[in-house]
């Protein structure tokens, strides 16, 4: 009965769950900002293996596009990605380790420096290199996370000269964007100008998704949007661009529990009539929060199946979770059918508020359990 099928046709029938990850999606969503922008340069920040969905396959895609400016958070994700794209800027948000500076001009990676230690330690090594490597400085304008502070920043642009290297970038970071108006962002734009200005050969660059939707006067000479290209909302209540990423199970066993029942752990949750549950092959141990369980006292997410809205009913197992499917046609679900946890309607933020996070942290959870099936690219 199975004869002739492609290994892609059984790898799809065994799979318990499927991620299905859109790279022309991703591009399209990365060219819209790009001509947000204008002629500012638009790059791509693909830390965390390209928020969950996979360096290897989003850095080649968004090269493809037109992006020739990538940020990283570690040293590793850099060479892994320089690896993919060996034309391409590629910039380490998270800096310099003590001792890293020959990896890092072995890849031809530049370090984003955040403190004065670091900058010595880059200055020094191209001294004795006698070769002058592009790096990026990154200031605090009030997030108290990392970078120079203002008077640090002040001293450097006085003492310049005395460094080995150019600073190729000057970067900040906004703490409040994905909240419209807040008064925090304006704030750190004022702080940041104001450096900038006596960085004047030094490109500029302040925008994140958030950033980069607030104004035209956050764009500087360069953005740096992640969630927005992964199909994030940027801003809080905001449209998303077109959605990235799809989350599939398994229905493996449909049945049927009497009203007044208990469904699943802890008994968190009874049925109100007689109750259809489909359940379906996916987890915590899948990304799938806890968080979005359902109980008596709170509903939680829901799955597409058949096209219709069904809630999930009880709580998140490790490897699997049960849907109320009461409301659908009898012969509409069965054993094998797939149900959608995030896409066809339900979007990503979706997804995240009912979870009690964001986007970013359901993308970077969603692991390697699932199949990955990459379209276009
Ligand atoms: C993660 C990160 C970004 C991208 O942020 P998004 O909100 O995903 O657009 C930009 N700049 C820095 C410094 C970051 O750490």
């Amino acid at each position: 009965m199975m004869h002739g099928a492609s290994p892609e046709e059984t790898a799809l029938r065994e799979a318990p769950s499927i991620l299905t990850i859109d790279l022309s999606a991703l591009a399209e969503n990365w060219r819209t900002l790009s001509r947000r922008c204008g002629r500012t340069e638009c790059a791509a920040v693909v830390k965390a293996d390209a928020y969950g969905l996979g360096i290897e396959r989003a850095g080649p895609a968004l090269w493809n596009a037109g992006a020739e400016t990538f940020f990283v958070a570690h040293l590793r994700e850099g060479q892994i990605l320089r690896e993919v794209l060996p034309q391409a800027v590629i910039y380490v948000l998270n800096g310099l380790l003590p001792g890293t500076a020959p990896a890092f001009a072995l890849a031809q990676l530049r370090p984003v420096l955040g403190s004065t230690p670091e900058i010595a330690e880059w200055s020094d090594f191209c001294a004795a290199e006698k070769v002058d490597l592009p790096a990026a400085l990154h200031l605090d304008t009030g997030m108290h996370r990392l970078g120079l502070s203002v008077e640090e920043a002040l001293r450097l642009a006085e003492t310049r000269r005395l460094l080995a290297f150019t600073p190729s970038l000057i970067i900040s970071h906004l703490a409040c964007a994905d909240e419209a108006n807040h008064p925090a962002t304006r704030r750190q734009h004022a702080v940041f100008s104001d450096i900038a200005r006596r960085f004047p050969d030094v490109p500029a660059s302040l925008a994140n998704s958030a950033g980069t939707f607030t104004g035209p006067d956050y764009h500087f000479d360069l953005v740096r949007p992640g969630i927005a290209l992964y199909g994030g909302a940027p801003i809080a209540g905001a449209a998303p661009l077109r959605p990235v990423v799809k989350l599939q199970a398994r229905v493996i066993q449909v049945l049927t529990a009497e009203r007044g029942e208990a469904v699943g752990y802890g008994a968190a949750q009874h049925t109100k009539r007689e109750t259809r549950i489909a359940t379906l092959s996916l987890g915590y141990a899948d990304g799938v929060f806890r968080s979005v369980g359902s109980s008596d006292a709170r509903p939680g997410a829901a799955a597409i199946i058949a096209g219709r809205r069904c809630p999930l009913v009880g709580r998140v197992s490790m490897d699997l979770m049960s849907v109320d499917v009461t409301d659908l046609p009898e012969a509409a679900v069965e054993r094998g059918d797939l149900a959608t946890l995030i896409g066809d309607g339900i979007t990503l933020d979706e997804f995240a508020t009912v979870a009690g996070t964001i986007s970013y942290e359901v993308l970077t959870a969603l692991g390697h359990r699932h199949l990955r099936r990459y379209l276009g690219g």
